[in-house]
C-alpha cells in the first residue's frame, strides 16, 4: 500500500512544449517559408485569424503570404474570447472551405492566440468548444496551428491552454493538443501597442511570476523560468534603462518565460479572483488582474508593493469601484467562479486553503475593487 502511495507521489507532469519557435526582429517575414511545406494541397488553405486592430495596416497585412484559397479573418479582441465565438468561426471555415484547412495562424494578443488554438482543435473534434473546457477532454490532434503574438505578457504563445468564456464558466481547454506547432516571436510586431494596454498585459506576466514564485507548487523547473521572467519585468518596468527595441525584445521573452513557469506550477489568488470579475463583468484579463492584484498585499506583500511602484512610475490609474453597485447574487457569482478554481488556491495557500479562503473573505476583497 505504502509502495503504491509512493509511486503515485512520483508521477510528474509530462507536458508538451511548442516544438518550433523563431525569435527575432523581422522574423515575421519568414512566414511564407515556414508555411509552404505545411500546405497539404492547393485546396487545403491557410486561415489567418488576425486582430482587427491591424485592418488597413499594410505594414503587417501585406506581409501575410496569401495564395490559393488562403483567407484572412479579422477578429475583434475587444471582448474576452467565447466558446460560441469559436463555434461560429469553425462553422464559417467549414462552410467556406473545400476541405479541411492546412493550418490556422493566429496573429494578435492572447485573445486571438487563444481563439486560434481553440479553432484548430474544434476543426478535428466534434461538437461545441464548451464541451472541451476542462482538462484533457480533447480526443483528436488539432490541425497545424501557428501563434504570432503582437503584444507581450500572457504567455498564451507557449501555454497548454486556451481560456474561453462558456455558457456556464470561464475555463480553459487544457490539453496536449492545445500548444502551437510553431510560434513566431517578432518583437517588432508589438511596436504600436497602446501604453496602458502594454502595462496591463505586461503586468499579466509580472503577476504570473509572483504567483508562481510564491506558490506551494513551486519547483526548480518553474522557479528557473519564473525568476528570469521576474528579472526581465524589473528591467522593463522598474529600472527603465532600456531602449524601445530592447524593451520589446525583453518583454516578449519575459512573456515566454513567465508562461513556461506557470506551465509547471500554477497561478494564484489574482487569477482566481480576476476570472470572477471577467465572468460577471467581462473585465479583460490584463486589467482585471491589475485591479485585483492591487488589493492583495496580505498574500503577496513584496509583489504588490513593487506593483504599486510600477503603476506610479508609468502613471497608470486603475478603474475604481467596479464592484460598487453589485447585488448579493452578483457577488455570489464572482465568488463561486473564483472558488471553483481549486488548483489555483491550492498553489497559492496550500491544501487547507478552504480554512481561510471563505466566501466572506472573497466578498470583502471584491468590495474593495
Ligand atoms: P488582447 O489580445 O486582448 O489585446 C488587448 C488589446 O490590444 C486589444 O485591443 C488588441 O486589439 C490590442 N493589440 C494587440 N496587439 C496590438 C498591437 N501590436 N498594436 C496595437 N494594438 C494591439 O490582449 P492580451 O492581454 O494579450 O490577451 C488577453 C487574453 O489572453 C485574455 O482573453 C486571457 O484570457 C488570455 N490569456 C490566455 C492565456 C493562456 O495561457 N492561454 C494566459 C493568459 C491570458
Ligand atoms: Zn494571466
Amino acid at each position: 500500500m505504502l509502495v503504491k502511495e509512493e509511486k503515485k507521489l512520483m508521477t510528474y507532469k509530462n507536458f508538451p512544449m511548442v516544438p518550433r519557435v523563431v525569435f527575432g526582429r523581422g522574423s515575421f517575414n519568414q512566414l511564407d517559408e515556414i508555411l509552404s511545406p505545411k500546405r497539404r494541397n492547393p485546396q487545403a488553405s491557410f486561415i489567418f485569424l488576425v486582430d482587427d486592430v491591424f485592418k488597413g495596416k499594410a505594414w503587417l497585412t501585406s506581409r501575410i503570404p496569401l495564395s490559393y484559397g488562403d483567407e484572412i479573418l479579422y477578429i475583434s479582441a475587444k471582448e474576452e474570447p467565447k466558446t460560441s465565438q469559436v463555434d461560429e468561426i469553425v462553422e464559417q471555415i467549414i462552410l467556406s472551405s473545400k476541405e479541411r484547412p492546412s493550418g490556422i495562424i493566429g496573429v494578435g494578443g492572447g485573445t486571438i492566440l487563444d481563439l486560434a488554438k481553440a479553432v484548430s482543435i474544434l476543426l478535428t473534434n466534434e461538437g461545441s468548444a464548451s464541451e472541451y473546457q476542462g482538462w484533457d477532454l480533447v480526443k483528436n490532434p488539432a490541425i497545424y496551428h501557428v501563434g504570432i503574438p503582437t503584444i507581450s505578457g500572457t504567455g498564451a504563445e507557449v501555454s497548454r491552454t486556451t481560456v474561453l468564456t462558456g455558457p456556464d464558466r470561464k475555463l480553459g481547454i487544457n490539453s496536449d493538443y492545445t500548444p502551437f506547432d510553431q510560434v513566431i516571436l517578432d518583437p517588432e510586431l508589438t511596436k504600436d501597442v497602446p501604453r496602458q494596454q502594454w502595462f496591463y498585459t505586461g503586468m499579466d506576466c509580472y503577476i504570473h511570476c509572483v504567483e508562481s514564485l510564491n506558490g506551494t507548487y513551486l519547483n526548480a523547473f518553474s522557479q528557473s523560468y519564473g525568476e528570469k521572467a521576474f528579472e526581465l519585468c524589473k528591467e522593463i518596468f522598474v529600472y527603465d534603462k532600456l531602449s524601445e527595441k530592447e524593451t520589446q525584445d525583453k518583454l516578449m521573452m519575459a512573456s515566454w518565460h513567465g508562461g513556461m513557469s506557470i506551465a509547471y506550477s500554477q497561478v494564484g489568488v489574482a487569477h482566481a479572483m480576476s476570472y470572477g470579475l471577467s465572468y460577471l463583468l467581462g473585465t479583460k484579463h490584463g486589467i482585471g488582474n491589475c485591479i485585483v492584484f492591487d488589493h492583495l498585499e496580505e498574500f503577496y506583500p513584496n509583489g504588490v508593493a513593487l506593483f504599486k511602484d510600477m503603476k506610479k512610475k508609468h502613471s497608470i490609474e486603475l478603474p475604481q469601484g467596479i464592484c460598487e453597485n453589485l447585488n448579493d447574487d452578483e457577488f455570489d457569482i464572482m465568488i463561486n467562479v473564483a472558488l471553483s478554481l481549486v488548483p489555483l488556491w491550492e498553489n497559492a495557500i496550500g491544501k487547507d486553503w478552504k480554512k481561510t479562503i471563505t466566501p466572506e473573505k472573497l466578498r470583502s476583497l471584491y468590495e474593495k475593487m
